[in-house]
């Protein structure tokens, strides 16, 4: 089937743009907290017609930190607190694998943009992939679509590096709902 070529979708990283970061990972559910105003940011891009695709580097489960089941129970509270807040989140895509395992979906690869494309029935190029970690924004630039830096999470150390890699015209917000706010329905 074709893409639908959907209009309207943004991409969002999930750790440091949806809900802290931790460097010991986020391993359970209960260690799954929403970043301020993060929730109410997916909920407005929801009611604005934007369909919202999580890409998200998991390699936490290649380390055996947490399995399959426990992301699930993390991805079903993320789905739920953005549910919960009249949001909807279209689809969590993951990479299982660790740094060394050689696949082509940990960002900055785009296998996860791929899988959003075929199951999602969209086409991203052009469209805004928002994150905090310089993988998200070399991985958008490497599928043509527009990176788009938060000041959350890695945001901060992320910044001082777009000028040497070649991404200092990227849009930087001190958040996610100042980057939907200011940029995505402005
Ligand atoms: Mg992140
Ligand atoms: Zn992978």
């Amino acid at each position: 089937m074709p893409a639908t070529n959907h209009d309207k979708i943004v991409v969002l990283d999930r750790d440091g743009v949806i809900n802290q970061d931790s460097p010991d990972y986020i391993k359970s559910a209960d260690e799954w907290l929403p970043i301020p105003r993060s929730i109410e940011a997916i909920a407005q891009l929801h009611q604005a017609g934007f369909l919202v695709a999580v890409a998200t580097n998991q390699s936490g489960l290649a380390r055996d930190y947490f399995d399959a089941f426990t992301l699930a129970q993390i991805h079903q509270k993320l789905a739920m607190t953005v549910e919960a807040a009249g949001g909807l989140v279209s689809g969590i895509f993951y990479c299982p694998h660790g740094p060394d395992d050689g696949c082509t979906c940990r960002k900055p690869g785009v296998g996860l943009l791929q899988q959003i494309e075929a199951e999602l029935r969209v086409s991203l190029p052009g469209h805004c992939f928002i994150g905090d970690s310089l993988r998200d924004l070399q991985c958008a630039r490497d599928y043509a679509m527009q990176p788009v830096l938060v000041l959350s999470g890695n945001g901060i150390k992320t910044r001082e590096q777009l000028a040497e890699n070649r991404l200092g015209d990227t849009p930087v917000f001190a958040d996610l709902l100042d980057a939907v706010q200011q940029h995505i329905l402005a």
